[in-house]
């Protein structure tokens, strides 16, 4: 067993666990990033970078390269139901210099946050190695244990962060307490190419079907929302029906559809949660992301919230990490406390102003949405919409963290 010694280990090198490390590893706390996979290549993940995450890059100084990926930028999100087309969310007041919804590859936004990182001495990253428990000490965890492809590894920490997802390892083994509400729906992923220059709205909606589609230059990633549970019924009617069922909600998509949806290998699912850990941390451990709390993509949220976490974790641990000390339970649940209400106030909006916007097993989707019809009664709301999805409640800044680069 190879053994190694970290002041922070960092399971999961998605949004959150990197932007944690590269965050704390600048604060001159040594950090060591665990990663399953051996690349970020994984598609159908959230794609959406909202201003909030921009103004952390904008603090580190790291905006102006980060904007120089490929993207499309989205000036606001729309809408088109049966009752006619609306401006869901207009970013175009938001304050500050970023106006818009940057639509990016998730792996060209973990592969720029991990480059970021290797440029810190205290950072460490190691890919293909799986964490499968956690090493336990006088009642308090102090490392975790991996499989790698030279064998196990050990890696001890004073603090370990659990980013690793939605079906996170780290929570299951602190045994940290989960809630759930009950996801209205689930989604599956496709990809239609895109002709130059095309615009759709972002949500498209249509006698009970509902459609998004997010602009990836060349090509659409598009998502048809289906009743929670509803898969098997779906792929059991034929991917003829799917694709009759897209065209419903969109029917420009139709001729792609023919071409490119040929069969269940170009139709992704996924299983849509939303939970959230009664507590995000043990002694020796901390959970972020979805990780304490697995969101809806309604929004397109998720990477953002997680950025926040990794934030907020490292404004109020860095310090007392960079000290030499261990946080102790009033500084992780201070993180929890700073997190908890921002992640709450969209779960609740995910669920009850966006929740009849899906179909459901009970109901299709309605033509008149509860959004569409407050866009018609308050001509403020797409702004309203615009600040709670780019911006969020309690946005985090990095503040006066030290900048250490030796
Ligand atoms: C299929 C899919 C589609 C999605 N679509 C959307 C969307 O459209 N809009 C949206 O906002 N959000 C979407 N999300 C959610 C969004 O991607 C997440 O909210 C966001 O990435 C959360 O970041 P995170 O860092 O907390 O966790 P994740 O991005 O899940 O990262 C966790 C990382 O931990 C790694 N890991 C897991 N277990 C271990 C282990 N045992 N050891 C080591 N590493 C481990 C994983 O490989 C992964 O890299 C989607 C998620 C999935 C799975």
């Amino acid at each position: 067993m190879r053994v190694e010694q970290a002041d922070v280990c960092v399971v999961g090198g998605g949004p959150g666990g990197l932007m944690a490390g590269l965050l704390l590893a600048r604060q001159g706390v040594r950090v060591t990033v665990l990663e399953k996979h051996p690349d970020f290549l994984r598609d159908f993940r959230g794609d959406t970078v909202h201003p909030s995450t921009l103004r952390v890059m904008d603090e580190l100084g790291l905006v102006d390269d980060f904007l120089r990926l490929p993207h499309a930028k989205a000036p606001a999100m729309t809408m088109d139901t049966a009752a006619g087309p609306c401006v869901f969310a207009d970013f175009s007041r938001l304050p500050g210099r970023f106006r818009f919804m940057a639509f990016m590859p998730q792996w060209d936004v973990l592969d720029f946050l991990a480059g970021a990182g290797r440029t810190r001495p205290g950072f460490r990253l190691e890919r293909q190695a799986e964490v499968t428990g956690l090493v336990k000490e006088g009642g308090r965890v102090s490392g975790v244990v991996a499989k790698t492809p030279n064998g196990p590894l050990e890696v001890r920490a004073r603090l370990v962060v659990g980013a690793d997802g939605r079906r996170s390892v780290v929570r299951e083994a602190a045994a940290l307490p989960l809630a759930g509400d009950a996801a209205p729906m689930d989604a599956l992923w496709f990809r239609l190419s895109r002709h130059e220059g095309e615009v759709v709205p972002t949500i498209k909606a249509r006698a009970g079907y509902l459609v998004v589609a997010i602009n990836r230059q060349t090509y659409w990633q598009a998502v048809q929302m289906i009743p929670k549970g509803g898969y098997d019924a779906v792929r059991g009617a034929g991917i003829e029906r799917f694709r009759a069922d897209v065209r419903r909600a969109h029917p420009g998509f139709a001729a792609r559809l023919d071409e490119e949806i040929r069969d269940w290998d170009d139709v992704k699912l996924l299983d849509v949660r939303i939970d959230r850990l009664r507590r995000w941390y043990a002694p020796g451990v901390l959970c972020i992301g979805d990780a304490a709390h697995a969101m809806s993509p309604a929004g397109g949220v998720g990477i953002n919230l997680a950025v926040q976490d990794a934030v907020a974790a490292a404004r109020i641990l860095g310090p007392v990490l960079r000290a030499g000390l261990t946080p102790g339970r009033e500084h992780l649940r201070a993180v929890q406390r700073r997190r908890q209400l921002p992640m709450r106030v969209v779960q609740l909006a995910q669920l009850h102003l966006l929740g009849d916007l899906y179909p459901s097993a009970h109901r299709k989707s309605t033509d008149r949405p509860l959004v569409v019809r407050l866009n018609r009664l308050l001509p403020f709301f797409p702004h309203l919409m615009a600040r709670l999805i780019a911006i969020g409640v309690r946005p985090e800044t990095v503040g006066v963290a030290p900048d250490v680069r030796g």
